[in-house]
């Protein structure tokens, strides 16, 4: 199999049909052997019975209906597990990429790179200033955080190199974070630029609360890709920190108590010292629960710390 494109569906009925002439039409032209993977996410609008309708009609389709709404996260994940192509494309169910950009993407990667990722220029040019600087600043945050610099972390329309796509694995809501992730793993990566439409049918299944938890997900994305096989250096860093500061305030109060004969009890600054030493103490010891799981985690599954690239 050539190419595998991946599709994340939830609650698409009225988009399915479109996009899938629309798909079938951009890659057949490639003239390479393709499959295109619709994972159903639990819809409850009849997108399932549409997905039916056009699996009976081109054996192109495979189906995988998720048990449950999993979230975007999962069901991308679930198309990537089921995919046998040496190229794997992701792109949204709602038709809001333009399949006819896959090509250009695929020559990212017959360049060389592991990971092409979609910029959509046109939504900034289109977008509203006030709905434009949230987004700008995510992503240089995003950026700066990871040390991936890209225009547009939001974007889930990527072409991925086979291997890469399949090793994968991804939480929570961290298909915005994948670059940062492939990166960790040796990926390099190019920014093409798509199209960007408006939605026709349905509604977008984020609002505002994804902020919160975009900013949750970068936390852990940035701690595993630093600090994953070494959490001691820098949950030990922050704790030995506090409780030298701890330990210090301490001795200048016990020295004001015994040498000067101050008394203590009304002094805002023993709480502080207390406050600053057994903090610091608990960092250490998080670190060192951290060090335990890590080789838990490494031993006992054989991962290795490492990502071979290739031997000769
Ligand atoms: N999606 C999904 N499961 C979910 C939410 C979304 O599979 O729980 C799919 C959705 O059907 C679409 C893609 O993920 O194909 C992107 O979702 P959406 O268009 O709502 O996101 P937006 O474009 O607004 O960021
Ligand atoms: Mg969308």
């Amino acid at each position: 199999m050539d190419l595998s494109v991946v599709i994340p569906v939830y609650n698409e009925r009225d988009n399915l049909g479109p996009l899938h002439r629309e798909l079938s039409a951009a890659v057949e032209r490639l003239g390479r052997s393709y499959e295109l993977i619709f994972v159903d996410d639990g819809s409850t609008d009849g997108s399932l019975a549409e997905l039916r309708r056009l699996k009976a009609a081109d054996s192109h389709i495979r189906v995988i209906r998720l048990a449950r709404n999993s979230g975007q996260t999962a069901a991308m994940v679930c198309g990537f597990q089921h995919t046998t192509g040496n190229y794997v494309v992701a792109i949204d169910g709602d038709g809001q990429n333009d399949p006819a950009d896959i090509p250009r993407l695929l020559a990212k990667l017959d360049d060389g790179y592991d990971l092409a990722s979609g910029w959509r220029v046109q939504r900034w040019q289109n977008e509203k200033l006030l709905r434009r600087w949230p987004s700008v600043v995510a992503n240089q945050v995003i950026s700066r955080f990871t040390g991936v610099h890209l225009h547009d972390y939001g974007c889930t329309f990527k072409a991925y190199r086979g291997d890469l796509a399949r090793q994968l694995m991804l939480y929570g809501e961290m298909h915005r974070f994948v670059p940062a992730i492939a990166a960790e793993l040796g990926a390099q990566i190019a920014e093409v630029e798509v199209a960007f439409r408006p939605r026709r049918w349905g509604q977008s299944k984020y609002g505002m609360g994804r902020i919160i938890r975009t900013i949750l997900d970068l936390i852990t994305v940035r701690f595993l890709s630093g600090y994953s096989t070494r959490p001691i250096q820098a949950f030990g860093t922050i704790g030995v920190v506090l409780a030298a500061l701890g330990a210090v305030w301490t001795g200048v109060l016990v020295f004001e108590k015994v040498i000067l004969g101050q008394p203590l009890a009304a002094r805002p600054a023993l709480l502080l010292a207390v406050l600053l030493l057994v903090v610091g103490v608990q960092f250490v010891s998080i670190g060192l629960l951290g060090e335990m799981l890590t080789r838990t985690y490494h031993e006992a599954q054989h991962k290795p710390i490492y990502v071979v690239k290739e031997e000769f």
